[in-house]
């Protein structure tokens, strides 16, 4: 019996050598090793990697899936923090050999496909002065990050990424190349645009772009006190929304332009973007730089497509105990809260990440896309790294103690979840989103084939869960 199967899937994955121009790998490959490796190191072992150099040898691949019953596992950029871009014993269809760029200067479009990282795509984008807006990490894939949402430096100015995204090719469960877009299967495209990976493989997206090509950003840390942190929070929240922020505190890490002296004190590290006319970009930062003498000042006017890192490190190995929810207000005693607990934590790495969202996006309608918590003005990642899985526990209970004193009402943006179950899933999409994305998801893969993700489960047909 197991011989029989052993040959059954030597059988279809021989046969995907022979269909596919793109590259077929196996645990027999000396490249298996890198070529299931994902950012955070996290540990699987496909039975093949399958790296299509199209959308039909995509549709190939999704029906070997569909028709073997193997699990399937998508991946972009491999950025998924519960690890969704790989699988235990299934298929990993990497799109990294997909990463054409077809820049429409004159309609400033773009379609790209989505096997670029979010650097890559800026990079080429800002040849033109032109830009569409990713999150704050370069080798970010942008098929997850558009799929979840999309929040970054340009978000308060330029909306989500989902909120320049004009049309996408995605190949569904039934093999099918389709062109979604506001009239092509707007149910799907609707979806699409937060619902994440549920839906199909997104091979291409075509975005409206920006010209966005001088700005003034980069990094400013100070110490980490009460007024700080929230004189921070309430300086982003009133400027104009061509400024997106975001404030890390944290423990200083040894980093090399930082003073010894300040190694493990909790500082504030933050990140700004003023997207608009650098002159009037430098007015609006000035207040930040006066929140205290700063630490470092990296602050300065520089071109967009320059804002990611050239090599960017992965994290250091460790294992994460993460929460991600949605706050309306940081004030002072909230601010208070979170220097004692980052403190205290005997983690490796311990961070409240604040991002001051509205502008653009509280100006698209809740309904309008899947990502359905527009009007949530501050989004707070907790972050927890340690080296023992056996300390798991500690740094859980240290993570949702501060986000329940921090005012956690269960509210979560799909991209920073990690693997927390259904009901976290749940949480990304309130109101009546759940149930519509459930009834899309029944209409385009009602058996599930694509479930290594953020999962939605299709709507049953009797409408139970
Ligand atoms: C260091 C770091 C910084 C981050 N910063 C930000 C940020 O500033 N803003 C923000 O919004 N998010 C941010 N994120 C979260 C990030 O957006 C998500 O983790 C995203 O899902 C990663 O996309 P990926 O393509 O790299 O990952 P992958 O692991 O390849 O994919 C993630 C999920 O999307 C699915 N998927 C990917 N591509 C496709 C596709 N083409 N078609 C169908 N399904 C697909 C996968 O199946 C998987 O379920 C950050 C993550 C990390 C690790």
């Amino acid at each position: 019996m197991q011989n029989s199967s052993i040959t059954t899937t030597e059988l279809w994955i021989s046969k995907l050598r022979e269909e596919l121009d793109g590259e077929v790998i196996t645990p027999d490959d000396d490249s298996y090793d890198e070529a299931r490796a994902v950012y955070y190191g996290i540990d699987r072992k496909p039975d093949v990697i399958v790296r299509p150099t199209d959308s039909n040898e995509v549709a190939y691949v999704v029906s070997v899936a569909r028709d073997t019953g193997t699990e399937l596992a998508v991946r972009s950029g491999g950025h998924s923090i519960a690890g969704y871009g790989s699988s235990d014993g299934g298929i990993v269809l990497d799109l990294s050999a997909m990463k054409g760029v077809h820049v429409d200067t004159k309609q400033r479009t773009v379609w790209a496909h989505a096997g670029l990282t979010a650097s890559e795509l800026t990079r080429a984008l800002g040849e033109h002065g032109l830009a569409v807006g990713f999150g704050d990490n370069g080798s970010v894939g942008i098929g997850g990050i558009t799929l979840g949402g999309g929040v970054g430096f340009l978000s308060r100015n330029h909306g989500l990424t989902i909120d320049s995204l004009l049309a996408a090719e995605l190949v569904t469960a039934d093999g099918k190349v389709l062109r979604v877009d506001a009239e092509n299967h707007p149910d799907l495209f609707w979806a699409i645009r937060g619902g994440g990976g549920n839906f199909g493989v997104a091979t291409r997206f075509q975005f409206g772009l920006h010209e966005v090509d001088e700005i003034v950003g980069g990094m400013l840390i100070l110490p980490a006190t009460t007024d700080t942190i929230a004189g921070f929070v309430e300086l982003a929240a009133g400027a104009p929304d061509e400024l997106s922020t975001i404030a890390n505190v944290m423990k200083a890490p040894p980093m090399p332009f930082l003073p010894e002296e300040l190694h493990g004190q909790v500082i504030l590290f933050g990140l700004l973007v003023y997207s608009g006319d650098p002159e009037t970009g430098e007015s609006v930062v000035a207040p930040f730089r006066e929140l205290a003498t700063p630490l470092l000042d990296k602050i300065e006017p520089g071109r967009y497509s320059g804002i990611y890192e050239e090599e960017e490190e992965g994290p250091p190995p460790g294992v994460f105990a993460v929460r991600n929810f949605f706050v309306d207000a940081i004030d002072h005693a909230a601010a208070e809260t979170i220097v004692e607990q980052v403190n205290a934590s005997t983690a490796s790495m311990a961070v409240t990440q604040i991002r001051v969202l509205g502008g653009a996006i509280s100006r698209v309608p809740d309904d309008a896309t899947a990502y359905a918590h527009r009007r949530q003005p501050i989004m707070l990642n907790i972050a927890s790294m340690f080296q023992q899985p056996d300390e798991a526990a500690a740094h859980q209970a240290w993570v949702s103690g501060l986000a329940t004193a921090l005012g956690d009402k269960g509210t979560a943006y799909v991209n920073f979840i990690g693997d927390e179950g259904n009901e976290r899933v749940r949480q990304a999409y309130p109101g009546h989103t759940w149930d519509r994305l459930r009834e899309v998801k029944h209409r385009y893969d009602p058996t599930n084939l694509f479930r290594v993700n953020q999962n939605i489960p299709p709507a049953s047909p009797e409408g139970g869960l």
